[in-house]
Order: structure tokens, then C-alpha cells, then sequence
């Protein structure tokens, strides 16, 4: 579903560069939840902005499904991002002055869908997800935990094929992590491909798969014959909630 070959990224500002993406490659397939853990710092948002073609990059290739990621900024490239990304943060970006369904319909106003229909549809998928309760509710009448699964709601709204989530668990506390990787397990399972930014070990145990990102470079990308290697998912205990 994802494939980065030889990805570079640099920042630049006046004369200063610093070179954050030195050659990554890596491959994740349809299906896969997998976590990105590097210390702070590291290029990990860096990575994932470019993922959901939220950002550019300066030489390599990115390929999503198939489809050549190039050009940010193109129509183009805002289709693809459309029709396969969503997207969870840590400090969950909702919008205060809109309640729970109004900032989960908020994708398909982009999608020109009207407010009657934007609006069914959010309360359809508030239900199913068992947030019905909250849709009148503006985010600051909600707990953490509460404002991330809205946060979450919103993304799979437009029925993306890849969810990227930034330390989706970062504002939050133990149990309601587990909680949220519980949720986001469970949309794993509908088959949607997850990625997942953590600096969390016990967070990043329940993916299937860790990428390390350290010094620019992933060190095992590319052969998934490797990460068996330092995987904690490997640790029976804790692998997958039911
Ligand atoms: P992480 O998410 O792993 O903590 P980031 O991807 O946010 O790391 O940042 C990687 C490096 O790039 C850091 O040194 C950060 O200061 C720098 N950086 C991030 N965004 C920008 C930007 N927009 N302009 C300049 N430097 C940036
Ligand atoms: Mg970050």
C-alpha cells in the first residue's frame, strides 16, 4: 500500500539545512498496523506528513497503491490524499466551536456533500462507533479519550484506505490508551492499513510491526524477514487485545 524508496527531506531556512529524511525505505502492505517509534526528533511527523501528502519531499520515490506521490499541492495529489488518507493527531485538532458530529461530517463538506446529508452520515458512524451520545457535545464538554475518538470518527468519515495517527496516544492516559489502541485495532481489522507515530514501547507492542526510524534512516524497512528481529509483538503477552 506504501512504498518509500530512498526518501529525503530537508528544512531550509536561510541558509541553514537540516537534513531530517536521509534515504528511507520503506514497504508496508494493505492491511498491515504497524507503529513508527525514534526518539524526539527524529523525523517521525516529518515522515508521516509526507505520507499523507500533508508535506513534500526532495528526492525519492513514494508510491501509494501504486499511484506515484509527487507534486504536492497538485490536484492530484489532494485526490489521492482524499480518497485514501485520514489522519488522527495527538492533540486531536477538532474544532472547538463545532460539537462531536459537525467536526466528524467536516471532511465531506470538503466533498461538496450537503449539510443534511454530511450530517446523517456522521450521526450513522457516531452510532456504530457507540459516540452517538456526544454528537451535540462541543469538544471542551469532552474528555481526552472522548475528543480522540471523534478525532478518530472524523478520520474514517470519508472512508479512507490508510489512517496515519501521530502519537494518537500522546495527550492521554494508560487505560484510555489501551482503550484507543483497542478501537484502532478493531478498524484494522475492517481493513484499513495503520501507522501509527509512538514513542511508547507498550503502545507500539500492540501493532504488528515497529519501524525504528534513527539518524534519517530506517534500518529495517525493506525485508520484513528482519523485524521479527526486535519486534516486542513478538512478546506473547502483549500481543493484540481481543
Ligand atoms: P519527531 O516527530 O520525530 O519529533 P519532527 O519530524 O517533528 O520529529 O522533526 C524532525 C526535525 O525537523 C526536528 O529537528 C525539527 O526541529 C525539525 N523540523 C520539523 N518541522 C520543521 C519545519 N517546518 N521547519 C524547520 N524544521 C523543522
Ligand atoms: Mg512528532
Amino acid at each position: 500500500m506504501i512504498s518509500l524508496n530512498q526518501l529525503h527531506k530537508s528544512y531550509r531556512s536561510g541558509t541553514n539545512s537540516l537534513h531530517v529524511l536521509k534515504g528511507i525505505d520503506l514497504e508496508v502492505e494493505a492491511g498491515e498496523m504497524v507503529s513508527i517509534m525514534g526518539s524526539s526528533g527524529s523525523g517521525k511527523s516529518t515522515l508521516l506528513n509526507i505520507l499523507g501528502i500533508l508535506d513534500n519531499y526532495d528526492a525519492g520515490v513514494y508510491r501509494l497503491d501504486g499511484h506515484a506521490v509527487n507534486g504536492f499541492g497538485e490536484t492530484r495529489a489532494a485526490g489521492l490524499r482524499n480518497q485514501y488518507i485520514g489522519f488522527v493527531f495527538q492533540s486531536f485538532n477538532l474544532i472547538s466551536f463545532k460539537n462531536a458530529m459537525e467536526n466528524v461530517a467536516l471532511p465531506l463538506y470538503y466533498r461538496k456533500i450537503g449539510r443534511r446529508k454530511r450530517n446523517i452520515m456522521a450521526m450513522e458512524l457516531l452510532e456504530r462507533l457507540g459516540l452517538a451520545d456526544w454528537a451535540t457535545h462541543l469538544p471542551g464538554e469532552l474528555s481526552g479519550g472522548q475528543k480522540q475518538r471523534i478525532a478518530i470518527a472524523r478520520a474514517l468519515i470519508a472512508r479512507p484506505k490508510v489512517i496515519l495517527a501521530d502519537e494518537p496516544t500522546g495527550a492521554l492516559d494508560s487505560q484510555t490508551s489501551f482503550e484507543m489502541m483497542d478501537l484502532l485495532r478493531e478498524i484494522n481489522s475492517t481493513g484499513i492499513t495503520m501507522l501509527i507515530v509512538t514513542h511508547e514501547n507498550d503502545i507500539a507492542a500492540r501493532t504488528d510491526r515497529i519501524i525504528r526510524l534513527h539518524d534519517g534512516v530506517i534500518l529495517n524497512g525493506h525485508d520484513p524477514s528482519l523485524h521479527t528481529l526486535e519486534s516486542p509483538a513478538d512478546i506473547p503477552a502483549t500481543i493484540r487485545p481481543n
